[in-house]
């Protein structure tokens, strides 16, 4: 008979990229107790192969770059399709990330001057792209927030696949994962459960972005089902989608 593992929680995160993590430390910082769990390793998503050219509107950039450009380009890249109030959201936090990761210790590429260095992004009109010395930033990125969530002792459960969410009078009370290398089945009780299992590109017949395990759009599927969840602040040229058959 297949075990099951019953665990609580303040919040449940499903989901180990970028944003996964990142909503760990804010809810932790909160006081909240926090479990997140992910499909595969640490590391092994989206945000581990990305190069990641971080675009942010900030003092290193030309002085009359401002965020309302920054969105229109993130709006004309993306072809349209983003949801402009995330992404608006999204614009106006970006530079106090920037300096976040600093003070996690992700070093942004400088000029000799010690004044950091921004260039020219693929689909931006103004130059305030940072990237790192390695061009590997999103890998930087991943090490500063782990370093982050070590720090702080955050629960975090490896190659667990969130199956279903759990709903109680209509209203999201945990989820079901599978723990695939144990066969065992886990049920996980929570006031809150946030979804962070990044892009769902491998839903489209045709995509140009690569098939990585993370982009499935399951997690976004079952909150979609459920009514909870607004998906969309993508920007890339040439990664627009076609969804002529979702
Ligand atoms: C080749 C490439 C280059 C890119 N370059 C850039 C760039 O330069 N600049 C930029 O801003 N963006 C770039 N991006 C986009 C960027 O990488 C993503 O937008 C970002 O990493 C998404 O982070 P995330 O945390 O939302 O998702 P991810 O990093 O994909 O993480 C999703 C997580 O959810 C987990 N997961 C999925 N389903 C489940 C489930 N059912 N149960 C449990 N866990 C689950 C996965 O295992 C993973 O841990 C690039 C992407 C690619 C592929």
């Amino acid at each position: 008979m297949t075990d099951v593992a019953y665990k609580e929680t303040d919040v449940l995160i499903i989901g180990g990229g970028l944003a996964g993590m990142r909503a760990a430390i804010e809810a932790h910082d909160h006081g909240a107790e926090v479990l997140l769990i992910l499909k595969g390793k640490l590391g092994k998503m989206n945000t581990g192969i990305c190069s990641y050219h971080f675009a942010a509107v900030g003092p290193w950039g030309d002085p009359g770059d401002k965020n309302e450009l920054h969105l229109e380009d993130v709006i004309h890249a993306g072809g349209y399709l983003a949801d402009q109030e995330l992404c608006k959201i999204m614009i106006e936090e970006l530079k106090d990330r920037v300096f976040e990761f600093e003070r996690y210790g992700v070093v942004w590429d400088r000029k000799s001057d010690g004044e950091m260095d921004p260039y020219l992004g693929a689909g931006h009109s103004k130059p305030r792209t940072l990237s790192t010395p390695m061009r590997q930033a999103g890998v930087d990125m991943i090490h500063a927030l782990r370093s982050e969530m070590r720090r702080r002792k955050i629960s975090l459960i490896e190659d667990v696949m969130a199956t279903r969410l759990l709903v109680k009078d209509g209203k999201v009370v945990g989820a079901t994962a599978l723990d695939y290398l144990n066969g065992m089945l886990m049920g996980i009780q929570a006031k809150s459960v946030i979804i962070a299992t990044g892009s769902h590109h491998q839903v489209f017949p045709v995509t140009t972005s690569p098939s990585v395990p993370g982009a499935s759009g399951g997690g976004a599927g079952e909150a979609i089902y459920w009514g909870g969840i607004r998906v969309g602040c993508g920007h890339g040229p040439g990664k627009v989608l076609r969804p002529s058959k979702p």
